[in-house]
């Protein structure tokens, strides 16, 4: 079994595909032994591309506001219990500031759904961008008609994140309400890329109902597809959602996974998320080590940081906050990784 794995790991790593059997024989049979031998050849595939460097985004949640009411999340719009906020253009500029002074080159805009009007994310855009030339701006804040996108476009927005969630349309119905839709979503992805958006997908990692199957349907999306990012991190229950009682996704399935991820797209930006920071000490770590290229430190106003509870117990402390990355360099440079203050493009490879 382990020498039928490895050689599959070697045709990926080769080939950058597999069949979707394939998918499922390396997600059924993982075990310590493969994951490190994949580990290895991720870490080297991203050497060869990146190097050692890792770059880091600021990340600005801008508001918690939502109208979607999505099974997993903390933010969902029938959350009675949380505090909602939206930031000002000026507190967004503020944090922008601050990012700016401490090196950051990247900042991402992301939020609830339904909140700010594609206008007015594009004048904020637009005074980032003046303010910043040398800097690149992400917006994640979800689903809008292809105007709209453009319009965000023009204003100078370079990336857009918007994870799929989940590659499976009936997985995909018992995660949201009957008024989301799977097309829709997918429909968007399509729309970003062809405004010539960076583009992230992206799916929860042992999110209720998913199945090996799902996950290996998920590795030939993005070799489909082909996201300049994917962001992909363990779902964790949040107290006030109906999913409450369910089973975190793992740290271990997580990093399995962006092994896989990078060696599908060998040139793809990852990051290692909060989420895996969270449900893992050391976590953002094991997530480098297995492939991951990016980091995102919260940027937001501290007293708004607690409010934006996607799940319990969300880290936005210690190195997870944006004010700590000089320590963040030193634990990366132990784990011989070394954090660069650049807007951290995708490398065009041939
Ligand atoms: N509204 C935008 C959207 O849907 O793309 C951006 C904000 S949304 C809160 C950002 C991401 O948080 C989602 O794509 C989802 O994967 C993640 N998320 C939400 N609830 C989570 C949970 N309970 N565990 C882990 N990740 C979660």
């Amino acid at each position: 079994m382990i020498e039928k794995a490895k050689k599959m790991v070697d045709f990926l790593s080769e080939n950058h595909y597999l069949s979707e059997d394939e998918y499922l024989f390396l997600i059924k049979n993982r075990n310590g032994e493969i994951t490190e031998y994949l580990r290895q050849k991720a870490d080297k595939a991203r050497r060869e591309v990146y190097s050692n460097k890792i770059f880091i985004r600021g990340l600005i949640e801008i508001s918690n506001i939502c109208k979607n009411d999505c099974f997993y999340c903390g933010i969902r719009s029938s959350n009675k219990n949380c505090e909602r906020y939206k930031l000002s253009e000026e507190e967004i500029l503020t944090c922008c500031e601050n990012g700016y002074k401490l090196g950051f080159r990247t900042f991402v805009l992301q939020g609830g759904e339904g909140v700010f009007p594609a206008d007015e994310i594009s004048d904020i855009v637009k005074k980032i961008k003046e303010k910043y030339p040398d800097c690149a701006v992400t917006l994640s804040l979800g689903e809008y008609q292809k105007s709209d996108y453009e319009k965000m476009k023009n204003a100078g927005a370079d990336r857009y994140l918007l994870r799929h969630e989940t590659v499976s349309k009936e997985h995909y119905e018992k995660l949201h309400p009957q008024n989301m839709s799977y097309d829709n979503r997918m429909r968007c992805l399509k729309d970003l890329k062809a405004l010539n958006f960076q583009v992230g997908s992206g799916f929860l990692v042992g999110s209720p109902y998913q199945s090996p199957e799902i996950i290996a349907k998920e590795f030939k999306f993005i070799e489909e597809f082909s996201p300049e990012m994917c962001g992909i991190g363990p779902f964790i229950p949040q107290k006030d959602t109906p999913f409450k009682n369910e089973k975190s996704g793992t740290a271990e399935e997580t990093i399995f996974y962006l092994s896989i991820i990078r060696l599908i797209k060998p040139n793809i930006l990852l990051p290692a998320t909060t989420a895996l920071g969270t449900i893992k000490d050391g976590g953002r770590e094991a997530g480098i080590l297995a492939g991951a290229n990016v980091l995102m430190p919260n940027l937001s106003p501290e007293n708004t940081r607690k409010k934006y509870a996607l799940y319990d117990n969300k880290l936005a402390t210690g190195v997870e906050s944006a004010e700590q990355v000089e320590k963040l360099k030193i634990q990366m440079q132990k784990i011989g990784y070394e954090i660069v203050c650049d807007r951290g493009d995708i490398k065009q490879v041939d």
